[in-house]
């Protein structure tokens, strides 16, 4: 039931942090795995402690903000590996200001790299999703795609915005036999929230007191929800925002 072996995944931003997590869960899984990010040397890293762990994995380098990039990177992955059956929109960034300081081009590069990118990826995928008879489309949201915070209007519009965006396609693609959901991580300890830590006074206690689960999550946590959403298992779950945040948003 969760067999992704003869499977092809994309995963953007999957050279490290939450991506790398579930590019591993994936190829675990038996999918072969597309880490497409912008930094050549951190994917080709990434890859290769896939492959030393026995893992089928390839990189692509792309700038999912950019539609001629994007189109290249579903060109290069079809031509390369002949199939898509699996979209992970991971590829995310945040710049933290409080709304009134925030510039035009800030706003721009946080809605351009966590949901256009998303649009982007998922228009560029779908007719290889198509001609695979059916296929799979994760998007990554966070707790800001349904709490407010001071210092995130940006991001927490544009992982709205990803939740939405996951229902439309959806609905649009259903016919397609193309299931399509979204993630909503907790507080994961990557790169990201390591800036975070360091920015936000008292963050680290803050995630601490409120998770029931006592700690922060890991990558390695999104690994079964990102199988689980690109296998059979979940073929009649559709539209749905699947918190892993270790209880964060119930209490
Ligand atoms: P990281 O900063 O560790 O990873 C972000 C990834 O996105 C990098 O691999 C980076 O690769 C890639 N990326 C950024 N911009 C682009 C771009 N323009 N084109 C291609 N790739 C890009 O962050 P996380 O692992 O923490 O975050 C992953 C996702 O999870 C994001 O969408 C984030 O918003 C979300 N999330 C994270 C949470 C957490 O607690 N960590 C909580 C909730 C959501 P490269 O530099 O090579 O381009």
């Amino acid at each position: 039931m969760f067999d992704l072996g003869g499977k092809v995944a994309v995963v953007t931003g999957g050279n490290g942090g939450i991506g790398l997590g579930m590019a591993r869960g994936l190829a675990q899984a038996g999918a072969l795995v597309v880490i497409a990010g912008r930094n050549a040397a951190k994917s080709a890293q990434a890859v290769q402690q896939l492959k030393a762990e026995g893992l089928r994995a390839d990189a692509l380098e792309a700038d999912v903000t950019d539609e001629a990039s994007v189109t290249a990177l579903f060109y290069q992955v079809a031509a390369r590996h002949a199939r898509v059956d699996i979209l992970v929109n991971n590829a995310g960034t945040t710049v933290r200001k409080m709304p009134q300081d925030l510039s035009l081009a800030d706003w721009h590069q946080v809605m351009d790299t966590n949901l256009t990118s998303a649009f982007l990826c998922a228009r560029a995928a779908h007719p290889h999703l198509q001609r695979a008879g059916g296929g799979k489309v994760i998007n990554i949201g966070s707790m800001l795609s349904i709490f407010g915070a001071p210092y995130a209007s940006a991001y927490g519009a544009s992982k709205g915005g990803v939740v939405q965006f996951t229902r439309s396609l959806a609905t649009a693609w259903a016919g397609d036999n193309i299931q399509v959901n979204a993630v909503l991580p907790g507080w994961i300890d990557t790169e990201l929230t390591q800036g975070a830590r360091q920015q936000v006074a008292g963050l680290h206690e803050r995630v601490l007191a409120r998770t029931p689960a006592g700690r922060w999550g890991a990558p390695a946590d999104l690994a079964g929800v990102a199988v689980f959403l690109a296998s059979q298992a979940s073929d009649f779950i559709t539209g749905t925002a699947i918190p892993v945040d270790g209880g964060y948003s119930i209490s």
